[in-house]
C-alpha cells in the first residue's frame, strides 16, 4: 500500500473514532452561505473562515474560477439546499498566475507528465507521448487576482441562473498572512439586487 494510502486511512480511523453525533447532521448547510474558493494546498476554508462540518458548501478548483461547473454546484447549493450568501475568494501566489492557456496547451502537446518551472519558464521533460486535447481546454489562468475575482463575481452575478438577491462577497486570501482581503470592485458588483 502507498504511504500515503496508508496515512490517510489511519488518519480516518482515528477520525471515526472521535466522530461523535456528527452522523446525525442535517444535509442542508446550517449556517447557509457558500464559498467557491482555489484548489491551493495552503488554503484551509474550514480554519480561515470557521467552519465546522455541516456548516458551509466550499466549491473548489484551480483557480477557484466560476467555471460552468463551480456555478452548476452554487445553483444547487441555493436551488436545493437554502444557501444564501456566497462568497468568491482567490489567492495571493496563485499557480493559476504561473501559466497560460498557450503554455499549458503547449506542455501538454509535449507530455503528459509533470513539468518543471524555474527563472525562464517552464519546462518539459519531453517524454512522449504528448496530446492536443489541451488546446481546446480554456485553462481559466489568473493574471491579476482582483480581476479574476471581479470577473467571477460578476459571471455569477449576471448568470441566468442565478437569483438576483444573493449577495456575493469577493474576497483574495493572503498566504503571507491568512487574511482575507476584500475586493471592493468584487464586492460591489456582487450587491444583492
Ligand atoms: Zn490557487
Amino acid at each position: 500500500m502507498s504511504k500515503i494510502l496508508t496515512e490517510v486511512l489511519g488518519a480516518n480511523a482515528q477520525y471515526v473514532a472521535s466522530f461523535g453525533e456528527k452522523g446525525k447532521l442535517p444535509l442542508p448547510p446550517a449556517r447557509q452561505f457558500a464559498i467557491l474558493t482555489c484548489m491551493d494546498a495552503r488554503l484551509d476554508p474550514a480554519k480561515y473562515a470557521g467552519l465546522a462540518e455541516g456548516d458551509a458548501h466550499v466549491i473548489r478548483n484551480a483557480g477557484g474560477r466560476a467555471s460552468d461547473d463551480a456555478i452548476r454546484s452554487l445553483v444547487i447549493s441555493y436551488k436545493l439546499l437554502g444557501t444564501r450568501e456566497w462568497f468568491v475568494i482567490h489567492h495571493t501566489d496563485c499557480g493559476m498566475e504561473l501559466f497560460t492557456n498557450e503554455v499549458m496547451s503547449n506542455l501538454l502537446t509535449s507530455s503528459l507528465k509533470t513539468a518543471s518551472i524555474d527563472a525562464s519558464g517552464w519546462h518539459d521533460s519531453g517524454e512522449g507521448p504528448g496530446c492536443t486535447e489541451g488546446k481546446y481546454i480554456n485553462w481559466l489562468t489568473i493574471k491579476n487576482q482582483e480581476e479574476s475575482v471581479t470577473e467571477d463575481v460578476l459571471r455569477i452575478r449576471n448568470h441566468p441562473l442565478v437569483p438576483k438577491d444573493i449577495p456575493i462577497y469577493g474576497y483574495i486570501y493572503d498566504v503571507k498572512s491568512g487574511r482575507l482581503i476584500e475586493v471592493a470592485a468584487a464586492s460591489k458588483a456582487g450587491k444583492a439586487g
